[in-house]
């Protein structure tokens, strides 16, 4: 028995009370009396109709999930999360019913209780007059993106005049790779010191790089390219092609490209700390371009200016992966913040960056490309 007004919603409550006292009446008149039990048995509890077990990936907070309850009144129905071990670890959207996860799951690092990947919560649904059903739900994650591992060309643009040092070794490349596979793997020593507040959501991205071993012809290469800087001047577009003083990128859907050029201005200062085209930019231009001089932790690197430990190159290929710069004390995307201050990826950068290799990702193909 529905009413066919249409009530405003800050008059529903009153509304529903209403019809209690009128079922009520009936109830009394019609069986001449006797208690109001029989009231509460004209409402029926909703009934759940989606499954008790589920199975979803990681690295994203959506678990794809949607609790489902149908009510024989037909009454609008309240979804809530109410006990289980795990419980604390999920949020529900009440209407729709979308169950998300608090911290982004990691397969290789499960945040259940009991460690087995199987999180367990109890959910409700609730309707019109209160009457509650519950569900015991195993949400199963399985491992997804684990580790990407991503091939990396640095293309040396060196300056003729030898002083500049700007041919640097491999061993000082290889410095920068390695600071690499400790910021986005959470293996960095310094990230002790993340402010409080913050440690809850460090997130292990689970890419690493390597300098590339194949080149894009099929042969053997050291995944470096050296060429005599002949573009006329830092940062412009030069830098990306081979006909006007620098080099081509490899194939951006197999390759990160890094360019490194001389940042230095007159005064031997690093102006602009480097540069990160988002995804879905131009391939010819798709890369990072980083002064050598913020490139490693291997002499020379700018001291003075705190680019010395490598986190240039971890920030701009933060942008790579569509990372945008927050406010965030200690974190790899603050702006203008020393080496020495950044220390973390987020899991919300995270999930950005795993929903940028997912299908309609801006870097999908390069996870097509170099998964498995
Ligand atoms: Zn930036």
């Amino acid at each position: 028995m529905k009413p066919t007004i249409t009530l405003s919603l800050q008059h529903k409550r009153d509304l529903k009370w209403a019809l209690v006292s009128i079922t009520l009446l009936f109830t009394l008149i019609s069986c001449g009396g006797g208690s109001g039990d029989k009231a509460s048995e004209v409402n029926q509890a909703p009934k759940f109709t989606s499954n008790s077990a589920f199975s979803t990936l990681d690295n994203s907070f959506e678990t794809g999930y949607q609790a489902v309850a149908t009510d024989k009144e037909g009454d609008p129905i309240t979804y809530s999360i109410s006990g289980g071990i795990d419980g604390f670890s999920f949020l529900i959207e009440p209407e729709s019913g979308a169950i998300s996860f608090i911290h982004i799951p990691d397969f290789e690092h499960p945040h259940d209780d009991n460690v087995d990947n199987i999180y367990e919560l109890e959910i409700s649904a609730t309707d019109y007059n209160d009457a509650v059903s519950k569900l015991m739900l195993k949400i199963t994650v399985a491992g997804n993106r684990a580790l990407l591992v991503i091939p990396v060309v640095v293309h040396v643009l060196y300056q003729e005049n030898p002083e500049h040092e700007s041919n640097i070794t491999q061993e000082k490349i290889l410095s920068q790779i390695d600071v690499l596979n400790k910021d986005f793997r959470m293996k960095n020593a310094d990230l002790e010191n993340v402010s409080a507040e913050f440690k809850s959501i460090v997130a292990d991205l689970e890419i690493e790089f390597e300098l590339a071993s194949v080149a894009p012809d099929g042969g053997a290469t050291d995944g470096i390219t050296r060429t005599l800087d002949q573009t006329s001047a830092n940062f412009n577009e030069a830098v990306y092609f081979t006909n006007s003083g620098g080099h081509d990128a490899w194939p951006t859907t197999q390759y990160l490209n890094i360019w490194l050029i001389d940042g230095a201005d007159r005064n031997g200062n690093i102006g602009l700390g480097g540069r990160g085209q988002f995804p879905g930019g131009d391939p010819l231009t798709d890369g990072v371009v980083i002064p050598y001089q913020a490139f490693g932790t291997i002499a020379p690197v700018a001291i003075n200016q705190n680019l010395h430990l490598g986190r240039t190159a971890t920030h701009e290929i933060g942008h790579w992966f569509g990372l945008r710069h927050i406010d965030m004390d200690t974190n790899f995307m603050d702006t203008y913040v020393p080496d020495q201050q950044m220390l973390f990826f987020s899991e919300e950068q995270k999930a950005t960056i795993h929903g940028i290799f997912a299908p309609d990702g801006g870097r999908e193909e390069l996870y097509e490309n170099l998964k498995d």
